[in-house]
């Protein structure tokens, strides 16, 4: 299959550091070849703390200070936050609507989320980010949704393409080899999660992880896509 790197791309998901597990080494490689790429996340992972004195409040602003190191590490250009609250997402026309929002201001080529088909997708948030991410590309295609967002100058955008990630049918494999690194950056970024606990240990299952998705295609790291093209 011929991918071509999309000039501008925007990544809807759920929280903090979805992304980076999922497709960043992937973003890392676009962002090197010039794309415009933003991250949008549903909620600033504001339950995701073991801390038993920290506040949501508090959670979320270390939590998107991560996000954003991490997105930096990427050569990500920005992060928008919607911040909903972790663990609560709703597939709701109101935030289909924000999504859709979302990708009229930034105006990608291609949209990247969760794939909300993967069978025992155990998080409720993951389902969420899916469809409305997907749900949101078709709205923000046509005119006639959320009428009241073409305002001030603001148009209605096909985002044609669209790459699921966490999917359990892959048709699409993009060798991370040369930006697997950065990929690790982006994780250690996020130094509030557990994750960062045993790097060494972390970083080899990384390692693992990648090595199981390229093997069958004959590379040494890889991310596995599911590839949808003329949405
Ligand atoms: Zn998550």
């Amino acid at each position: 299959m011929t991918f071509e790197i999309p000039p501008r791309a925007l990544v809807v998901f759920a929280h903090p550091d979805d992304a980076d597990f999922g497709c960043s080494g992937t973003v890392a490689q676009w962002t090197a070849a010039g794309s415009a790429v933003v991250y949008c996340l549903l909620t600033s992972g504001n339950k995701g703390s073991h801390d038993l004195k920290a506040t949501p409040a508090q959670v979320a602003r270390t939590r998107e200070r991560e996000q954003r190191a991490a997105a930096e590490a990427l050569g990500v250009e920005k992060c928008v936050f919607l911040r909903h609250d972790d663990g609560e997402l709703e597939v709701t026309m109101r935030l289909r609507g924000e999504v859709c929002r979302v990708i009229r201001d930034e105006k990608p080529d291609l949209v990247i989320c969760p794939d909300p088909w993967r069978p025992y997708q155990t998080h409720p948030d993951h389902r969420v980010a899916g469809w409305v991410g997907l749900d949101g590309v078709i709205a923000a295609r046509d005119h006639l949704f959320f009428p009241e967002q073409l305002r001030k100058g603001r148009a209605h955008h096909r985002a044609g393409r669209i790459l699921l990630f966490g999917t359990a049918e892959p048709n699409l494999i993009v060798d991370i080899g040369p930006t697997f690194e950065r990929k690790l950056a982006a994780l250690h970024a996020h130094a509030s999660q557990p994750h960062n606990r045993e790097r060494a240990e972390f970083d080899a299952r990384m390692r693992s992880f990648a090595a199981t998705f390229g093997k069958p295609w004959g590379v040494s790291a890889a991310e596995a896509f599911r590839y949808i093209d003329r949405f």
